[in-house]
């Protein structure tokens, strides 16, 4: 009786049932020991059917615990010897995937918890090793990842990102029409952009048929683009180029603290967004911003350069206010700010793209990125590019084909 009960929550069909359950009360432990009750099985091999079994090899997969019970699945299981292709083939089990200790309703909670806290602290929840766990979330993205399809994107997004303290960086590049992450990999030069479209073509991409690449004005990402992704148009993000203003007003804040010292200690009131100032730091700013300083008139044009793009009315209106940014920085005696409207005429046709394609989601890749940075932080870093690169596909790849969360609510009964 208790038997059927398990062979049903496992889901297994006959041949395969649960032969014996033994729950251990002192050791909070139940057993459940699976059987493949027929004298022979189909090829694992090649398919042909009714096939003698060879032998057998015990094996066990850590379950999903039971109440308070850590459960575990047992099996002797069977290997195939084929008369059609001569193979000796040990039969696959449906309730684990092939070479993993661990079920994969098990394997379904890890990956849905790693969603949400560092890996660590789901390996202590569920009593596993961290390894073990990062083994689980590495298959489950690789095998959901190599079903993706990327044969509509036509608009991608490449950004990088750091991995650890120091100079690792990892390349990403996201669907910014869906908002998905599509690739990511170690480096930030040239190369990236190669091995990307490598990668893009086996998922069914069609490079040729990319018709805009967002990104930063890092020389690496625009040849590396100009190279691989020969027709499709550059776009800088705005995301980037505020972030350019907001160094240059720290460079003018820089040198002029020198002599005004009541500057220092205010580098993050003249960083951050208006919005987001502490009471504190609103008291300072109700005035300073409106001072003769440099570093004021710095301020002011950044903002002003940041307005543009978050009114973003339409790619004409803010060409001709891009226009009149540029006239105000050139004069404005401020040498980053002379210097930044250099670059943003060096870069002009790909930052007035930006304006105009349609579905940018500059947004979007901010915010995946704080995410991943978020995650990153609260892991205290990822020992491996490889965790790095896994967890972001985890966060923001969107992978329609990983395991569900088997805790979600139960289906009612019809
Ligand atoms: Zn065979």
């Amino acid at each position: 009786m208790q038997e059927a009960l398990f062979c049903q929550a496992l889901g297994l069909t006959s041949p395969w049932a649960v032969e014996r359950v033994a729950l251990d009360v002192e050791r909070s432990r139940i057993d459940l020991y699976v059987v493949w009750q027929a004298r022979s099985a189909p090829c694992p091999a090649c398919g042909a059917i009714d096939q003698k079994l060879h032998d057998h090899r015990q094996r066990s997969w850590r379950h999903l615990d039971f109440f308070q019970f850590e459960a575990h699945v047992h099996c002797q299981l069977p290997r195939v010897a084929c008369s059609g292709c001569g193979a000796i083939t040990q039969l696959k089990v449906p309730w684990a995937r092939e070479g993993s200790r661990f079920t994969l309703l098990f394997e379904a909670l890890g990956l849905t918890l790693a969603r949400e806290m560092p890996v660590a602290a789901c390996a202590r929840i569920l009593r596993c090793a961290d390894n073990a766990l990062w083994r689980q979330i590495d298959a489950h993205v690789q095998l959901a990842r190599a079903q993706e399809s990327y044969a509509q994107v036509v608009i991608i997004g490449i950004d990088e990102t750091s991995c650890a303290k120091g100079q690792h960086y990892i390349t990403l590049v996201h669907d910014l029409e869906q908002a998905r992450l599509i690739y990511a990999t170690p480096g930030k030069d040239a190369s990236t952009v190669k091995r990307f479209v490598g990668d893009f073509k086996t998922h069914k991409g069609k490079p040729e048929a990319i018709e805009v690449v967002c990104m930063d004005m890092s020389k690496a990402f625009i040849a590396g683009t100009a190279e691989h992704l020969p027709a499709a148009a550059v776009a800088f993000d705005g995301f980037h180029v505020v972030q350019l203003a907001n160094r240059a007003v720290d460079a003018v804040r820089r040198e002029e603290a020198r002599g005004e010292h009541w500057l220092k200690k205010t580098r993050w009131c003249w960083l951050k967004d208006k919005g987001r100032w502490t009471p504190k730091e609103r008291d300072k700013m109700d005035w300073l911003p409106h001072t003769r300083l440099k570093t004021a008139r710095a301020w002011r044009l950044k903002e002003a350069l940041r307005d543009i793009y978050k009114v973003r009315t339409d790619a004409i209106a803010c060409t001709l206010s891009l226009k009149r940014w540029l006239h105000w920085a050139q004069r404005s005696r401020l040498a980053p700010f002379k210097e930044l409207a250099r670059t943003i005429r060096q870069h002009w046709s790909g930052i007035v793209k930006a304006f105009d394609a349609a579905g940018l989601h500059t947004g979007y890749v901010e915010a995946v990125n704080s995410l991943l940075q978020a995650a990153k932080a609260k892991a205290r870093g990822y020992g491996t590019t490889d965790h790095f690169i896994a967890m972001a596909f985890l966060i923001a790849g969107k992978l329609k084909h990983l395991p569900l969360n088997p805790l979600q609510k139960a289906r009612p009964l019809a």
